[in-house]
């Protein structure tokens, strides 16, 4: 399903800036992990599996799409969670709405935890199938070589190449995806930019090469692989996860009101408000760039309930711009 990509016009930003709109990809939400779980449920059903297994914190958007894709398939559906201290958020609502099951662990207990419980599963008859947290995994990055395979068609439509690709990275196969999608299309010019939400270097960005290497070994294309394409900034990623900033609010704000997009502080903001600022500290100026929204719409929601906006005038909102 090709997701659309829109221009920034109303901003007045340096460079001509895009959006690939995957939070607009029809499935619970949208977002990268609806993209990943339509393949992991194909896998499923190839598989003939009967229950779900996955790990992931209760609130994540991971989590939300596999409950919401157990449910519609009515199959049962466990997450196991680390340990957290337990905020209200609209993810969890909504696991809770799907009915999915939620086993609470220390982390240093997870995998443990992840394999007795498919053993455990196994042993009362049913056939599991466990999904890694965050729909990491070969997997996961095929969905975002389709991604990469998408905005190939777009370039060819429109005559025009993108210069760059921005996105948030996280646990590393969406940006991993869009990697190998380049490697095997034979281009080899343009950067794809992952802004960390959370991780630091070298270890967000080890992960991002290991599942290039996993996937391309797969395809047998191991020889295609080359170092410098993985570029990670880590530059952003403020207190960690969740964390957010006011250069963050602003952008959120400033997307919101001039361009009728949501950002959220986790993931899409905080790349958003990242690769703002790097395209400004490296003087990149007048280029065409592509920035991925890998979705998370109900964070938006999770933000706005912690925000009071009574104070600002719009005279203010307005001058932002
Ligand atoms: C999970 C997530 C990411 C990060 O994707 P990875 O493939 O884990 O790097 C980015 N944006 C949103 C909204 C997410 O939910």
């Amino acid at each position: 399903m090709q997701t659309p990509v829109c221009r920034l016009s109303h901003l007045d930003l340096p460079n001509d800036v895009f959006i690939k709109r995957d939070d607009l990809y029809p499935f619970s939400f949208g977002g990268n992990k609806a993209r990943k779980a339509e393949l992991f449920w194909e896998d499923v059903e190839a598989l003939k599996a009967d229950y779900i297994v996955t790990y992931g914190s209760s609130s994540s958007n991971h989590c939300r799409v596999i409950a919401n894709l157990a449910a519609r398939n009515g199959i049962p559906c466990l997450l196991i969670a680390p340990q957290e201290k337990s905020e209200k958020t609209f993810n969890r609502d909504m696991t809770g709405l799907f009915g999915a099951d939620v086993l609470p662990v220390p982390v240093e207990h997870v995998k443990d935890t992840i394999d007795c419980t498919l053993e455990k599963l196994r042993e009362d008859g049913y056939s599991p199938y466990f999904i890694m947290g965050g729909g990491h995994g070969n997997l996961g990055t095929q969905a975002y070589v389709n991604v990469y395979e998408e905005i190939r068609r777009y370039e060819e439509e429109k005559g025009w190449k993108f210069d760059r690709i921005f996105h948030a990275s996280g646990t590393g196969t969406t940006q991993a995806g869009l990697i190998c999608g380049q490697l095997l299309s034979g281009e080899h010019a343009r950067r794809i930019t992952g802004i960390s939400i959370a991780r630091r270097n070298p270890y967000g960005r080890d992960v991002v090469v290991q599942s290039v290497k996993d996937y391309l070994k797969e395809q047998g294309k191991d020889t295609l692989y080359e170092d410098k394409y993985v570029e990670f900034v880590d530059d952003y990623t403020e207190d960690g996860y969740g964390s957010g900033s006011p250069a963050i609010d602003a952008w959120i704000r400033r997307m919101l009101i001039h361009e009728g997009i949501p950002l959220d502080e986790t993931y899409t903001g905080k790349a958003f408000a990242g690769m703002c600022d790097y395209l400004e500290k490296n003087r990149v100026i007048g280029q065409k760039i592509l920035f991925i929204h890998t979705g998370g719409a109900p964070l938006f929601f999770d933000y706005l309930m912690k925000r009071d906006y009574d104070e600002c005038t719009g005279a203010e909102l307005r001058n932002e711009k």
